[in-house]
């Protein structure tokens, strides 16, 4: 199979919809991480997804949806929080966890009787998932353990012959995957922490709570169970914008190629103090 990295012009999209229909995976950019997507309502397209990453059976996927979406579709209910948080953070870096209404492939949440629901704000994940006009799972665009993808480059270096089409929106911005936030119980609970904060969530639904497996439980969000982000080299974490300084200066000093990346938070204390 030959695979295409095309923008999302109205020619791509129209093949892009073509291919969902037919049971086949397409790439997207969203946001955060580019995405790999397949019709949510079909068995086969859902177990692709798992078998082109190599996903663990048990980790389920989110399903995403356009802007005007009916999500009433999908889901059973919806507490009143939830729908003041769709209102305040959609579209955007916010996956929300709800009782399932049944209706997409069972593959999608392995199982469990939630479904996990993402609005992607990216303009070319918006028109696709328009054009389409179906529940669209997908997961990050990499192999799994690969560190996730944020150009359409990285998405062809891992499924390159594997997929038919890869839709191009540039660099993501978010580079990190979306908050996991469970919308089942009285109290939102974030499964995983990503660019909408805790503090975000509280503000708008009044409390928030941060979720820990106790000790021997199966996670909520069952993607926690597994390892991530495995780079082929050497990483360092680094607390502060003046810590993460003085290790550059030194590798730089040692002649070793060194690069930084800041997190959300990072990024606005450090921005504070400069
Ligand atoms: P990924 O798309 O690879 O970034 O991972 C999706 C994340 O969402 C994983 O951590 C999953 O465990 C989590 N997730 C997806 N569906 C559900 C669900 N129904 N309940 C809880 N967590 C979920
Ligand atoms: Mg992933």
């Amino acid at each position: 199979m030959q695979t295409v990295i095309a923008d999302g012009n109205a020619v791509w999209l129209r093949a892009a919809k073509k291919y969902i229909e037919s049971g086949e995976v397409v790439a997207f950019h969203t946001e955060t991480v580019y995405g790999l997507g397949a019709n949510a309502f079909d068995d086969g397209a859902v177990l692709k997804i798992f078998a082109l990453k190599g996903r663990p059976a048990d980790n389920p996927l989110i399903v995403h949806v356009h802007r005007e979406y009916d999500i009433s579709r999908l889901i059973d209910r919806e507490p009143p929080y939830a729908a003041a948080l769709r209102s305040a953070f959609l579209p955007g870096p916010l996956t929300m966890v709800y009782p399932s209404a049944g209706r997409v492939s069972k593959h999608v949440s392995c199982g469990l009787d939630t479904l996990a629901i993402r609005v992607p704000s990216s303009p070319t994940a918006q028109a696709f998932l328009r054009e389409v006009d179906l529940p669209v799972a997908a997961p990050s665009a990499n192999v799994s353990k690969h560190v996730s993808p944020v150009t359409a480059r990285h998405v062809y270096d891992d499924f390159n012959g594997k997929i038919p089409l890869i839709l191009d929106g540039g660099a993501c911005d978010g580079g990190i995957e979306s908050t996991v936030l469970d919308c089942t119980g009285e109290v939102p609970q974030i499964l995983r922490e990503g660019l909408v904060t805790r503090e975000m969530i509280a503000s708008v639904a009044g409390d928030c709570r941060l979720y820990h497996a106790a000790k021997g439980e199966r996670p909520k969000s069952p993607g926690m169970a597994y390892k991530h982000y495995s780079p082929r080299c050497r990483t360092a974490y680094c607390v502060s914008a003046e810590e993460a300084r003085k290790l550059y200066e030194q590798e730089r000093a040692a002649e070793i190629r060194i690069s930084c990346a800041r997190t959300a938070s990072q990024a606005s204390s450090a921005d504070a103090r400069s």
